[in-house]
């Protein structure tokens, strides 16, 4: 056993790279050869900076008395003022706001606390496009190859080089630059709709509750509106009364019914013998790219009690992403799937994986399980999660890496876990490393089960915790991204931006482009545009294409392509009058909007001014221009209270009828300007007793001395005017109840008309519908008699699995026949170019109806469309944002 650890510790071969020769090229940085000397130093410099905080004396009685003694005292600042400068300096460097040193004490610890972490994602973020251009993700994109592929070509970034050993290892970046688009392969096409996502089941092995008539009901299922021989109107309304009655079912989990139902049994509750694995060089590797050969590992399968189970895949040149490679393991045989080219084949494996009775081990299989319904309609039965397992043990870390070394003593490495899996043939390194994440996984899940047993004195209650959270993973329903209007939204609060209204447009514009051409491309959002550029396009506002194209570094082929469009956003979002605050904002940052000078005084009969806030379009669209500045700490968004700012520099006017300020009016006035009022309100108007009381200024005091004249005359008026406004009202009212009868009886027409209208459609429906079933059932004859015809081997084997099943599960009986897909060689499926082009309500998905219909509701999902959704930014997100569950 030993040497064979020996061997598997270096099962991801170390290119001993050609490149190592030239080391005479000059330093990375002063003192420091390369990157890894760099990184290096750095990590041991971190490492000593924690430690050294970890010694601080602590928060509270500790702290306190040393704070008492002066020499601490003066110590602490010195230091902290030391720190505080650095940080500045850093944050300045990248270009982030950094008064973090502002004597003020005014910005409380919490907004210094905000300023470090904006500044951290700026960076972070900038490390990540850093990497990712080094990675060659974002390099010229050159015309994507015909079918016919390209060699896989390996980039060793030249920054990357080892210096002194020239046997050490160099980080090596996979990619292929022109990899054929594996979809244009694809039997069925993606559907990137903006509808919900329907599972693609049709079929149901295992079942106890047979699959609901609309997953084995082609005719409905396959029907899109558009095929409907009518008026597209119609066609939409047809299509969303046929699919009502199915709306649940159609967002349920097909497997929810059988998981809901499974209990483990005793004996994996009991402490294993853990079975050690096969060497890797001595176990036998097979690479599945055909049907047949998919056909027989499912049949292997099933006569296991566990395998091990992992995915590859690819997100970048794709709208939903691509799962490129499916990774099998059994105590024997490691099996790699191409799972590009068996796509609309993968199903079968139902057959194996929602078998109750064998045992699928996975590391972290949240994504997984999305990714297996999503692309080849799979679900699992009897799942046990080893990430899952790895958190209820309180594992150190809880990555796949770690669980290696402790249990394998394996030195493993993720480097690969970003290359481009598209990639065809297959590099050596990548089947190995591919292979490795699963071939140790049945050993690690005896292994663990038998530590959860001892860890809790051998009661079963971890470890059954661990298959019960398993089991929820296994729950999980794979959520489409769905654009609404709000959708921007929710990124932008992500981001932490503050936008102006125009900047906010802009945003919004662009995500909204974004959104439709990834969907339409079939790429990634990120791909189209990533989200760094998209906020740096909606700050600057470039006025001319050519900025658009500044913004981006490098340039996204598509927003090349589409700069014109783009542009024409920019400018629509240009066009947004901005708010009164934002302009005084814009003023203090040194943006001067460039609108009419504000008319300060004006006569009674002056109707020009309007409020402020619906100032005419015509001064919006001109474009605030950047003062020259020469020392500037601010950073060009507007993150400091708009509030705040805007009563602080409201243009100082003085007006001669101003009215009155109401109270709430009042309580925004700084103290300044509470004064300037009272000063404005002790001069007299000597126009005001021709004036009606509403829209003019009176002396405050005056209009409430009954003594005065003021008081007879502001009566008065007010007297008119309240009978002017009861007057108007009654007009008022009766033209709104007229209206409203008029709204009435059209409704009442409308709905009248709907009903004869729905007749009708019953009408059509049923004659469509008898022709449609007097189709169908001719079909069904056709494929019946077809099936009954010979009985092949595989046939016979399934008729066994079939059997099986009827024998467990008795109510499946009657509703349940498992089709024959051996018999059919899968043509019967194959004219399926059909999508499921739904015209739901896109917030149907979200809106669990599983919760309606099981309301014991199992475990929440409302994360899992927003995971799927910011994951589609892909590789130029790396993941900081998101939590990816270790692997
Ligand atoms: P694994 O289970 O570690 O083999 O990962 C499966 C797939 O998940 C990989 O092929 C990647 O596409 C994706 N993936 C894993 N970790 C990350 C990450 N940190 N960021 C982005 N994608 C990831
Ligand atoms: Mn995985
Ligand atoms: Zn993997």
């Amino acid at each position: 056993m030993k040497t064979s650890k020996k061997k598997e510790s270096t099962r991801r071969p170390q290119e001993n790279n050609a490149e190592g020769n030239n080391e005479e090229e000059s330093e990375l940085c002063p003192g420091f050869k390369d990157v890894d000397a760099f990184v290096k130093y750095g990590l041991g410099a971190v490492l000593s900076a924690t430690k050294a905080s970890a010694g601080l004396p602590q928060a509270g009685d500790d702290y306190d008395f040393y704070r008492s003694f002066p020499g601490f005292q003066e110590f602490c600042e010195s230091q902290g003022d030391k720190l505080l400068h650095c940080m500045s300096q850093i944050m300045q460097h990248h270009g982030c706001r950094s008064h973090i040193r502002d004597q003020n004490k005014l910005t409380g610890v919490e907004e210094r606390f905000d300023l470090v972490v904006d500044s951290n994602d700026v960076i972070l973020e900038r490390a990540g496009i850093l990497l990712d251009e080094a990675d060659g993700v974002n390099r010229s994109q050159n015309p994507v190859m015909p079918a016919g592929f390209q060699p896989p070509k390996i980039v060793v970034s030249s920054w990357n080089r080892k210096g002194s050993s020239s046997r050490s290892e160099t980080f090596r970046l996979l990619h292929a630059k022109n990899v054929a688009r594996p979809q244009l392969k694809f039997k069925e096409k993606v559907d990137n709709s903006n509808t919900p996502f329907v599972p693609k089941i049709f079929i149901k092995p295992n079942a106890v509750k047979p699959l609901p008539s609309y997953f084995s009901n082609k005719q409905i299922r396959k029907e899109r509106p558009e095929d409907l021989d009518v008026p597209a109107a119609l066609a939409d309304f047809i299509h969303q009364q046929r699919t009502q009655e199915h709306v649940e079912d159609m967002f349920a989990h097909p497997y929810q019914y059988e998981l809901d139902h499974l209990t483990v049994p005793e004996s994996l509750l009991s402490k294993p013998e853990p079975q050690m694995y096969k060497p890797m060089a001595e176990t036998k590797l097979s690479f599945i790219d055909s049907l047949d050969d998919l056909v027989t590992l499912n049949e292997k399968l099933c006569r296991l009690s566990e395998f091990a189970v992992d995915l590859e895949h690819h997100s970048y040149r794709s709208f939903l992403g691509l799962t490129c490679l499916m990774q099998i393991s059994t105590r024997e045989e490691d099996f790699i799937i191409d799972t590009l080219e068996l796509r609309s084949e993968m199903y079968i494996l139902n057959e194996a994986f929602t078998d109750p009775s064998i045992v699928k081990v996975f590391h972290g299989a949240d994504s997984d399980i999305e990714w297996l319904q999503r692309d080849f309609g799979l679900y699992v039965v009897n799942l046990f999660d080893t990430h899952q397992a790895s958190r209820a043990l309180n594992l150190a870390r809880h990555s796949l890496d770690h669980l290696l070394k402790q249990f394998c003593n394996v030195n493993s490495d993720k480097r690969y876990q970003l290359a481009d899996w598209r990639i065809r043939p297959l590099p050596e390194e990548m089947i190995e490393y591919a292979r490795a994440d699963t071939h140790y996984l049945l050993y690690i899940y005896d292994c663990m089960r038998a530590q959860l047993l001892e860890s809790n004195h051998g009661q079963p209650g971890l470890l059954q915790s661990v298959w019960n959270k398993s089991k929820d993973v296994s729950l999980k329903k794979y959520m489409k991204p769905i654009y609404t209007e709000e959708s921007y939204l929710e990124l932008q609060r992500k981001q932490k931006r503050s936008f102006n209204t125009q900047q906010l447009t802009t945003f919004r514009l662009l995500y909204a482009w974004r959104d439709k051409l990834a969907r339409q491309e079939d790429e990634s959002t990120g791909y189209v545009l990533p989200t760094h550029m998209m906020i740096k396009i909606s700050e600057e506002l470039p006025k001319e294409p050519q900025g658009i194209i500044a913004c981006c570094n490098p340039v996204p082929p598509l927003v090349r392509q589409q700069v014109n469009e783009l542009h024409l956003l920019v400018q629509q979002g240009r066009e947004m009058p901005l708010l009164k605050a934002e302009i005084a904002a814009q003023k203090k940052k040194g943006l001067t909007p460039i609108k009419k000078a504000e008319v300060t005084l004006f006569g009674p009969h002056d109707t020009s001014r309007g409020s402020e806030i619906d100032r005419p379009q015509d001064t919006a669209d001109e474009v605030p221009v950047k003062e020259g500045i020469l020392f500037s700490e601010e950073d060009h968004k507007m993150d400091v209270d708009e509030q705040k700012i805007s009563s602080l520099l409201a243009p100082a006017k003085i007006t001669l009828f101003q009215e009155m300020e109401t109270p709430a009016d009042q309580e925004s006035l700084s103290v300044a300007q509470t004064k300037a009022r009272r000063i404005i309100e002790s001069f007299e108007n000597p126009f005001r007793m021709y004036l009606p009381s509403t829209g003019v200024h009176v002396n405050k005091n005056a209009k409430f001395d009954p003594s005065s004249k003021i008081f007879e005359i502001s009566k008065r008026w007010k007297l008119q005017s309240i009978e002017q406004q009861q007057k108007e009202m009654e007009v008022k009212k009766k033209s709104t109840e007229e209206a409203k009868q008029q709204a009435k009886k059209l409704s009442e027409e409308r709905t009248k008309a709907k009903q004869s209208y729905q007749e009708s459609l019953r009408n059509i429906t049923t004659v469509r519908q008898q022709a449609a079933q007097s189709k169908d059932g001719a079909k069904k004859r056709a494929r019946e008699g077809s099936e009954v015809g010979e009985v092949t081997k595989q046939s016979k084997k399934l008729m066994k699995s079939t059997e099986k099943a009827q024998k467990t599960e008795p109510p499946a009986k009657e509703s349940f026949t498992p089709f024959d897909y051996a018999q059919s060689d899968l043509k019967v499926f194959d004219g399926s170019k059909a999508k499921d082009d739904t015209q739901f309500d896109p917030n149907r998905q979200a809106q669990g109806f599983r919760k309606k219909r099981f309301p014991q509701g199992p475990k929440n999902n409302s994360s899992a469309g927003n995971r799927s959704m910011s994951y589609l930014s892909g590789k130029s997100n790396r993941g900081f944002r998101h939590n990816w569950p270790k692997r």
